[in-house]
């Protein structure tokens, strides 16, 4: 109920993108559209048995008293940057809607954070800006994030509430939303008084060092959680920010809501930002490169070893179709060797071939000149699939249906297997393996194209994870970008920015 007695209504909606705005693929119209622009009852119906931040949102609908409305979500894969059509095509509808349905007691917005558009480099923060501006000053927005998001102050000036992730790889998208509807409906219901803070140092995080698992985040996650103790706090986070989006707001921030006591958000914002710069040495990249790494996993006295494709990260915004570590592993004669590889040709002259026919093609590196150069192989093609398969378990960000395209299984005579995609998937699931009857355990090295994203799949059968410095459009190695709109100073850039 609302303070007038009759149920609270909230409406739901968001489009969710983690922009990379150096990888050349646009996030267009079509790109959305193909991933699924989800209307109403579709939301649900792909949404409410996931573990993502609809599903959290959808949940408070069968509080005692509390109506949720889903009106539209999208999400696409961390491509480059939305182009104006999309943005306005896709904003202008969730708009639309938001005006048509209305009244509401509230509203739950899904964004990621690190949205840039060729018109709003902080599209996320437009897309606050619109709301807040459409339904007016007095209903609570809460918003719920990615904890890669680059959050700027205008985001958080148009919304009540902001709750981030607190884990990477993203195991609680479902609970911070929940933890987001529950500030909202306390709000109306005048039990409570949300103040944001936010604190954002001049600093930003190497991604291999984003795992919330190990130091430095280790002790963030546990700072944040120290804050959440103290009276009257409502939530506390930690975004990690995400290095590939080129914005002005790019880097860590730290955020805080409190029921009523402006400088006690204040103060804890400032504390938590305060303990991680003491602890910014810890921020910036090491890892080994792909030639270190694979003779190294080779020489490992038990497999499978996992080697994190950090170039090649598809959940950051790359093409999924590096051959830097395969044409390493062929290079160095490593056997049992396993990884995907985005590549629709290569899948249908397999497929053309057929399942146990032997052919020679030139597979990855399709994209562009950053991610290897196209590899030559001899392979049998052991198994075709339709590549759509389904994962119950929580895993990052919290998706349930997948779908690879047509897949392909082929073992080459260098002693690796490839699983060939034709579309555009990130290794987040084991069962993208066993789906098509591969059993990554049997392997010495398996590539995951990631960062911290593959984890939950290969963490509970790897003997031993290694991130690896590849080069691509997500390299840790970020002095090879050409950053135009950032802060200046930023640590590790300037490493005498002061705080
Ligand atoms: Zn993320």
């Amino acid at each position: 109920m609302n303070n007038s007695g009759s149920p609270v209504r909230l409406a739901t909606l968001g489009l969710s993108h983690e922009t990379n705005t150096f990888a050349r693929l646009p996030a267009t119209y079509e790109r959305f559209a193909e991933d699924g622009i989800l209307r109403g009852a579709e939301v649900v119906r792909d949404y409410a048995e996931s573990h993502a931040t609809l599903a959290g949102y959808l949940e408070a609908g069968d509080w005692p008293g509390v109506e949720v409305v889903p009106l539209l979500f999208t999400q696409t894969n961390p491509i480059g940057t939305i182009t104006s059509d999309a943005f306005e095509r896709i904003v202008g509808e969730m708009l639309d809607l938001l005006r048509d349905q209305g009244p509401w007691d509230g509203v739950l917005l899904a964004l990621h954070g690190a949205a840039v558009s060729e018109q709003y480099p902080d599209a996320d923060g437009e897309i606050a800006a619109r709301v807040r501006a459409l339904i007016g000053p007095d209903v609570p927005i809460g918003l719920a994030i990615d904890m890669h998001a680059n959050i700027s102050p205008r985001m958080i000036d148009n919304v009540t509430a902001t709750v981030v992730y607190r884990t990477n790889p993203h195991l609680d998208p479902r609970p911070r939303a929940r933890e987001c509807a529950e500030i909202i409906v306390r709000t109306i219901r005048g039990e409570i008084r949300p103040v944001q803070a936010l604190e954002m140092p001049p600093v930003a995080i190497n991604i291999v060092k984003q795992f919330t698992g190990e130091e430095p985040m280790r002790s963030l996650v546990s700072d944040v959680a120290e804050v959440l103790r103290r009276p009257g706090m409502l939530s506390a986070s930690v975004a990690e920010g995400y290095p590939y989006a080129d914005v002005a707001e790019m880097g860590m921030s730290f955020l805080t809501v409190h029921d009523g006591n402006a400088s006690a958000a204040r103060e804890a914002a400032n504390w938590l930002a305060r303990r991680a710069w003491d602890r910014r040495a810890q921020f910036v990249g090491d890892t080994p490169s792909p030639e270190e790494a694979l003779r190294a996993a080779a020489a490992a006295p038990r497999g499978p070893v996992v080697l994190m494709d950090v170039g090649d990260n598809i959940g950051g915004g790359s093409p999924g179709d590096s051959t830097v570590l395969l044409a390493a592993a062929q290079r160095l004669g490593v056997r049992r060797y396993l990884q995907t590889l985005f590549d629709p040709a290569a899948a249908a002259a397999c497929v053309s071939a057929g399942v146990g026919h032997t052919l020679s093609l030139r597979v990855g590196a399709n994209t562009d000149t950053r991610h290897g150069r196209p590899v030559e192989v001899t392979g049998r093609v052991r198994v075709l699939s339709d590549g759509r398969f389904e994962e119950p378990t929580p895993t990052h960000g919290g998706y349930r249906f997948f779908d690879g395209g047509t897949t392909v299984v082929l073992d080459t005579s260098d002693d690796h297997t490839l699983v060939l995609t034709s579309r555009l998937i990130g290794n987040t699931s084991i069962q993208q393996m066993y789906a098509t009857g591969v059993r990554p355990e049997a392997y010495q090295v398996v590539v995951a194209k990631g960062v911290v994203s593959p984890r939950p799949a290969y963490e509970p059968i790897a003997a031993q994870i290694m991130l690896v410095n590849t080069p691509g459009v997500t390299s840790s190695d970020l002095s090879q970008f050409d950053y135009r709109r950032r802060r200046r100073p930023l640590f590790p850039f300037e490493p005498d920015a002061v705080y």
